[in-house]
């Protein structure tokens, strides 16, 4: 069984995206800048937002962190979507989600300039994607795909199960590993809350990725040896002993899982990590203007 390390893989990913930040500095090029726009003061988002904002300054990009109250209307926010789609400093932007209800969050990224949309948020990005163009990938997607492929792992022909049909993981999951590309190439199957056999189709993985919210759902007897395990949960459970109070559970029961797999993520440790680094490489492609040539 080999853990696949996702923290070892997103400083990897970050020292080489610092070394091309480096080496754009020398040539005298314009250094890529992300910003974020976060609204309200939910400790999740205020702790995500800035660990990206901190993530920009380790690589050497610019960064601008752009905070409204909950009470922001949309049009203030859409005139700030206008502006950074026209900046010529920021390369791409990401509006953290949720927003406030009173805020229609599709209008918000539909307003993102697609070439901006570093999240891969926008129907534009997801449109290009499955028709098989190149697009900015869902940080989530393309940080397993980075695992995937580092570790050399095999998905050709292989069997993959993914759990979860959600906009930013499972679905576009399933149709990235399906796709006629390494990695790629498997026959996915995608599971979901009206999914009537999980275990049936779990059973049968070559490749399981789980991204569903319910801590430990995926147990030992669902899981064929030898599978690989790809674990996107990320639940708060109570933990006392803990100074937090709590600690982060995964979709899969780890410890009864991993003797029977070939490789598995851990929780915390597995997918997490990447998805930083990915934002960032995707940060580093607008700006290089590698997506819309
Ligand atoms: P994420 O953002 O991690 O993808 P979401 O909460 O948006 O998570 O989506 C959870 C997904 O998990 C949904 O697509 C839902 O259909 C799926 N799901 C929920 N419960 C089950 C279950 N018992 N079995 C299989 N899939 C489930």
């Amino acid at each position: 069984m080999i853990l696949l390390d996702g923290k070892k893989t997103s400083e990897a990913i970050q020292q080489e995206i610092a070394d091309e930040v480096a080496e754009i500095k020398a040539n005298g090029g314009k250094v890529p800048h992300l910003a974020a726009i976060l609204v309200g003061n939910d400790g999740g988002s205020v702790t995500y937002v800035t660990n990206k904002v901190l993530a920009c300054e380790r690589v050497g990009f610019g960064s601008s962190l752009i905070r409204y109250e909950d009470d922001v209307t949309e049009e203030e926010l859409l005139a700030k979507i206008k502006e950074l789609n026209e900046s010529e400093v920021v390369d791409g932007f990401i509006v953290q989600l949720p927003l406030p209800k009173h805020i229609n969050t599709q209008k918000v990224l539909e307003a993102v300039d697609p070439k901006k949309d570093v999240d891969g948020f926008h129907p534009a990005n997801v449109g290009r994607m499955v028709a098989g163009l190149t697009s900015f990938l869902p940080a989530t997607p393309y940080g397993i795909l980075q695992l995937i492929e580092r570790y050399g792992i095999e998905t050709n022909g292989k069997h993959c199960v993914v759990i979860g049909r959600s906009n930013i993981v499972g679905s576009p999951m399933s149709i990235l590993m399906a796709k006629a590309a390494y990695p790629g190439n498997a026959t996915v199957t995608l599971c979901h809350r009206n999914t009537v056999d999980l275990a049936y189709h779990t059973r049968q993985a070559d490749i399981i990725i789980a991204a569903v919210g319910i801590p430990g759902l995926i147990t030992a007897d669902m899981v064929k040896e030898g599978a690989v395990v790809i674990d996107v949960g990320t639940t708060r459970v109570p933990d006392a002993t803990r100074k937090s109070g709590y600690r982060l559970r995964g979709d899969v029961d780890f410890d009864n899982v991993a003797p029977k797999c070939s490789y598995i993520t851990p929780v915390p440790g597995g997918v997490g990590p990447l998805t930083i680094a990915m934002l960032l490489k995707n940060t580093l492609r607008a700006a290089r203007k590698e997506v819309y040539a």
